[in-house]
């Protein structure tokens, strides 16, 4: 067979669902293109363990092409998909180019989503590339340095003054690990302020934190955020957010640094298919992931929406994604061979973590469910073994077993310019 007679497959993503489709196919007569805006395969699982300096970027991502490299069926390139146009079969890329395909893997997630205040952006950054979480850590970080060369009380105690609006795992992580950095990691290093006193909110609208998880699980939550300092406001949504903090109900409150982990949005990609999507612009896929007349072209991961014959969705994480991935590798291996396609995608849900900070966290495994210390052993099993595959896994217990036993976090470095910000409130 030609190489021009290879079928050739694309995929758009080299996420959790892109990348285990990709490396399904290892050994197929197919010729692989895969296109990511980033060179790197992301653990976003950890992401949050970057944004508060306890672990280095290269820690929890890389290479696409290192990854791949051995695999020869595939070629990885650096470019931004900007439109499917699914009748033509062809990708548009940013610069212009395009690639044609026999078979499409759409795959590239989802982004925030700031529920039509797009302008809170700017000061309430949200969590989702290693850009957004170095540009976090350094944020968090100057927020000290500030408050300690302010005069003024009142300014000081807004620069000390945190908040994480929404009380999903990343929200709980962030705000969990905040506290603990506030309260130890920082503790004795300034002379003008005492770390401790810093206030960290995590800021829910609906009436309890990890609602995913069963209620008595989301209370031992709570109380393990509450004794790790963080003051959890729920029922109550935030209206407005500027540079000086945010309003809650009737009340305004001072806050230097506001971290968005509220809303979800899909990949803005699906919205140039043409086809049904739903409220969070997620694409309505059909039970075996391909779009209704359109068996060549698959969409998975983040950005698919598919209820499962219990009526649950299936829901946006990394585990449902590589199974999609994987779905979508076994359909097409079983179209080259002329054998059966596998029936619908069935997501097989294996539990829910998730952790809160310093040894805290729940676990929901069926009839299982742990809090506390257990908990959170199980959960950093669960992360390390889920890094397989990164050179630096040994890395990570490391540094993760010296800051849990020490407080210490050894990312602790601001990059580029410290100049202080030009107050608002000086005119
Ligand atoms: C902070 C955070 C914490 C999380 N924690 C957990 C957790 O603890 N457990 C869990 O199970 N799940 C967690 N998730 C969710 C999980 O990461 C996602 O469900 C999973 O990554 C979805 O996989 P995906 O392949 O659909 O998308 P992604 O993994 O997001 O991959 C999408 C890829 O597409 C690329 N891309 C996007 N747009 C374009 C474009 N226009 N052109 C080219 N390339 C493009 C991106 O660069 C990216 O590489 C977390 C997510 C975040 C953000």
């Amino acid at each position: 067979m030609t190489r021009e007679r290879t079928p050739h497959l694309v995929i758009v993503g080299g996420g959790f669902a892109g990348l285990w489709a990709t490396r399904a196919l290892a050994s197929e007569r197919i010729r692989i293109t895969l296109v990511d805006r980033r060179n790197h395969h992301l653990f976003q699982p950890l992401l949050y363990q970057v944004a508060t300096a306890g672990l280095s970027a290269p820690d929890i991502a890389a290479p696409l092409r290192h990854i791949l490299g051995h695999q020869r069926n595939v070629e990885v390139r650096l470019g931004e998909v900007t439109r499917i146009d699914k009748q033509a079969r062809s990708v548009q890329l940013v610069d212009g180019t395009s690639l044609e395909y026999d078979t499409l893997l759409l795959a590239s997630g989802a982004t925030h989503a700031y529920f039509g205040h797009d302008e809170w952006a700017k000061d309430a950054p949200g969590l989702k590339t290693l850009d957004d979480a170095i540009a976090l850590r350094r944020k968090l970080l100057l927020a000290f340095e500030r408050a300690e060369a302010e005069p003024d009380p009142e300014k000081k105690a807004a620069w000390l003054s945190f908040a994480v609006v929404g009380g999903g795992p990343t929200g709980v992580e962030l705000a969990g690990t905040l506290a603990e950095i506030a309260r130890h990691t920082l503790r004795n290093e300034f002379r003008h302020i005492d770390p401790a006193s810093a206030r960290v909110r995590l800021v829910e609208a609906g009436p309890r934190v990890l609602s995913t998880f069963p209620d008595v699980l989301s209370l031992k939550a709570r109380r393990q955020l509450e004794k790790l300092g963080v003051e959890v406001l729920t029922g109550t949504p935030v209206t407005s957010i500027d540079s000086l903090g945010f309003q809650l109900g009737e009340q305004f409150v001072p806050a230097r640094t506001v971290v968005w982990a509220a809303g979800v949005a899909a990949s803005p990609l699906g919205a140039t298919l043409d086809v049904a999507l739903d409220r969070a612009g997620r694409v309505l896929v059909q039970p075996d992931l391909t779009l209704p007349g359109h068996p060549e072209l698959f969409v998975a991961g983040d950005l698919a929406a598919l209820t499962q014959a219990d009526g649950r969705p299936v829901p946006g994480v990394a585990p449902a994604a590589k199974q999609m991935g994987k779905h979508v590798a076994d359909t097409l291996r079983a179209r080259l061979h002329g054998k059966p396609v596998p029936g619908p995608f069935k997501y097989a849900d294996y539990g829910n973590l998730a952790t809160i900070g310093r040894m805290a966290a729940i676990v929901h495994l069926g009839k299982l469910q742990l809090s506390g210390v257990l908990a959170w052993w199980f959960w950093l099993a669960a992360h390390v073994f889920f890094l397989i595959g990164f050179r630096n896994r040994m890395v990570v217990l490391l540094n993760w077993a010296v800051a849990y036993w020490s407080y210490q976090r050894s990312a602790r470095i601001i990059f580029g310019d410290v100049k202080p910000p030009k107050d608002p409130t000086r005119g």
